[in-house]
This record gives structure tokens, C-alpha cells and sequence, in this order.
């Protein structure tokens, strides 16, 4: 689950993270999820401190992640679901200003027991949109930095946008036509078309005068 190299402290610190930082020491303790099936619920706040990078891009949280578990017992295992909610900002994809967006993500985690040694360590099972994690009967605790990380990097949104309608920076001159129009002329087009242009032109259509 963890990618990239570790954040440390001293002169190779990074200034973003490529995966959950190690404050992030927050555990399930499975003896505290009931045993006769009924809801165990607990929620926190958890800040980043170092922007994320996604996919090459930049995601600044923009304040605390609000994190809710929700755990339950079913059939000797223990169903899992980690939320999180966070606003975050990235540049905008069409003008690069910042934009910010309210994000929630969610993902559901089957923790059950592994039997004897039918699966190699380690090695991933997954069961449709959840994935099942192994545990050892010794294990009380549950690291849930990976998920709660991968709940969020699965919700950053790409193609971030300052708004709806931005109508971004110019290809020619890269003015930001959201604060004015850059004069440039418009896309002198594909000299091909001009036969076309100067055939409809001839005929006097009101289309050829439509057309910038
Ligand atoms: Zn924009
Ligand atoms: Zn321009």
C-alpha cells in the first residue's frame, strides 16, 4: 500500500507527502468492536501539514481531515468503513489560479482472520469494492493510517476547477481571459476552410459573417 519513500525528519525531508505521515498514529482496536454485531463508531481530526501529491499534482488541505470509522462484526469478521471529509485546494486545470473543492471519501475494509497459511503474507485479496484484509489472531491493532490515506487520495478530485465556467488562459499570449479578453485574434483556422469560407461568402449566406 505505501509507495514513494518515507518523510523524514533532517535534511531530506520532502515538502509533500506521497503517503500517510507518521503522525497519523491512530488504531483500531478490534476487541473494542462488540462482539453480539452492534455499531462501533469513533471520529477524529487529523491534519496533513505537508501538501499531497496525487497523479503529479499538489492538493493542500485547507483544514483539518475529519475522519469516521464505523466497524462492525459479521460472520467472524469485521467489517470496516473509514470516511473522510476535507476541503482542499489544487490550481485550477484550465487557468491555474487556485480552486478549492469539499471532498468526501469512503472506502469499506473486510478485516478476517487468516486460516492456517492458505495465503502467502501480504498478499492482497480483494472481494468486488472491498478490500479484504488478513490479520493474525494475535493482532488487536490495526494501523489505519493506509486506509484513512487512501480514503482521501481516492476522493482528490482532478481536473480541479475555479469555477463551472472558466474560460482559462489564452494557447497564444497565456493571459487569464477570466480577467479580461487578451485581444488576441482567435484561432485564424485551417486555411483549408477558406475556400469553403469564400464559397459561402459569395453565395451571401449570414453564416460567413457569423464565423471569427
Ligand atoms: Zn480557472
Ligand atoms: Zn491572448
Amino acid at each position: 500500500m505505501r509507495v514513494g519513500s518515507e518523510v523524514r525528519n533532517g535534511s531530506n525531508m520532502k515538502e509533500y507527502l506521497e503517503e500517510a505521515p507518521q503522525s497519523w498514529s491512530e488504531r483500531l482496536v478490534l476487541s473494542a468492536v462488540p462482539k453480539d454485531g452492534t455499531l462501533y463508531s469513533d471520529g477524529f481530526a487529523l491534519s496533513a501539514g505537508l501538501p499531497v501529491s496525487y497523479w503529479g499534482q499538489l492538493y493542500t488541505l485547507l483544514s483539518d481531515m475529519e475522519v469516521e470509522l464505523r466497524a462492525y462484526r459479521s460472520e467472524g469478521r469485521v467489517i470496516l468503513t473509514v470516511a473522510t471529509e476535507a476541503e482542499v485546494s489544487a490550481p485550477c486545470a484550465r487557468c491555474l489560479e487556485p480552486a478549492r473543492e469539499k471532498i468526501r471519501g469512503e472506502l469499506r475494509y473486510v478485516l478476517s482472520l487468516r486460516r492456517g497459511e492458505e495465503r502467502a503474507v501480504g498478499e492482497p485479496e480483494s472481494d468486488g469494492d472491498e478490500e479484504i484484509i488478513a490479520l493474525d489472531s494475535w493482532e488487536d491493532e490495526i494501523d489505519l493510517a493506509p486506509m484513512i490515506w487512501e480514503a482521501l487520495i481516492t476522493s482528490l478530485p482532478c481536473g480541479l476547477l475555479c469555477r463551472p465556467d472558466c474560460r482559462g488562459l489564452c494557447p497564444q499570449c497565456g493571459a487569464n481571459l477570466n480577467e479580461a479578453p487578451c485581444g488576441c485574434k482567435k484561432d485564424a483556422g485551417d486555411p483549408r476552410f477558406d475556400v469553403l469560407k469564400n464559397f459561402m461568402r459569395g453565395k451571401g449566406n449570414d453564416t460567413a459573417k457569423n464565423q471569427k
